[in-house]
């Protein structure tokens, strides 16, 4: 499958056709932005690793019965996914207090939860993402009733299920970010990236933030953490393919 046309060029992926209409190539980039793109940078070799670690997880996800766009890993930065219809929330999943949610409401980071919390956040750049809830979703339009049940649904199991990936790997999965998409028949599968550029990974031992805060924050060390998220990754991939 080859490249047709760029689609569209994101802050981290372009998005391309191909020639069957229900399919698209998007590709990682190692541009990194943070705080609604105020904050630019390049992450070396980001783009490689978010998209094998993007496939590898949705592959797993797969398996354990979510539907996602992911299709064939077709490069070191190029996949072919399902086209959808982006359901315009970004759905937030949290297991530990940490970055807005921390700030909003003056508890500390590191505080985990008894049991996971999710938000919605309007995917729109020139609001800045604003956070709205389940009322506020559907007199805007965004999704149906339906639609957000099934999503939170499907973020709580995926919860579940990464929460567990990561453990075995020595590993806390803080909070994440999810995109939904409608295909052609209206049924709605998981879409975009899980990555570090997505997830809050800390090392289950010494709390070592191994994701893009590194990179927000100014620690340092942003290409090293993403490869050891990555090792740690593939420490355990056997058996996953
Ligand atoms: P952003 O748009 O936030 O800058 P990216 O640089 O990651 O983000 O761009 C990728 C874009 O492609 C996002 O807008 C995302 O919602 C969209 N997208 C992800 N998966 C799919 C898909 N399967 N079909 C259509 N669009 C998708
Ligand atoms: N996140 C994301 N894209 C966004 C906003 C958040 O992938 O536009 C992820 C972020 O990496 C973190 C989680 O969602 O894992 C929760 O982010 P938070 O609301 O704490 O916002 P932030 O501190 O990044 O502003």
């Amino acid at each position: 499958m080859e490249k047709g046309s760029l689609l569209y060029e994101g802050k981290a992926k372009k998005v391309y056709a191909t020639d069957d209409p229900e399919l698209l190539i998007v590709s990682y980039k190692d541009d990194a932005t943070a705080f609604n793109g105020l904050k630019r940078g390049t992450i070396e070799g980001k783009g490689v690793i978010n998209n094998r670690m993007s496939n590898v997880l949705m592959r797993w996800l797969e398996k354990e019965g979510i539907p996602t766009h992911f299709v064939k890993e077709l490069g070191d930065r190029d996949t072919l996914v399902k086209k959808v219809q982006i359901v315009p929330l970004e759905v937030i999943v949290r297991n530990v207090a940490a970055g807005s949610f921390a700030k909003r409401y003056g508890v500390e980071e590191g505080i985990a939860f008894e049991s996971p919390t999710v938000e919605f956040s309007y995917k729109n750049d020139a609001l800045g993402d604003p956070l709205l809830n389940e009322y506020h979703a559907l007199v805007l339009g965004l999704a149906s009733r339906e639609e957000i049940d099934l999503i939170k649904a499907l973020s709580f199991r995926i919860n579940d299920l990464l929460k567990a990936f990561w453990r075995e790997r020595g590993v806390t999965l803080a909070d994440f970010k999810l995109e939904f998409g409608r295909l052609p028949d209206n049924s709605v599968v998981l879409a975009d990236e899980i990555s570090p550029d997505t997830c809050r990974l800390w090392d289950s031992e010494t709390g070592k933030k191994l994701d893009k805060d590194r990179f927000r924050r100014d620690l340092g060390g942003v290409e090293e953490a993403y490869r050891e998220i990555m090792g740690r990754l593939e420490q355990q991939e056997t058996g996953l393919k």
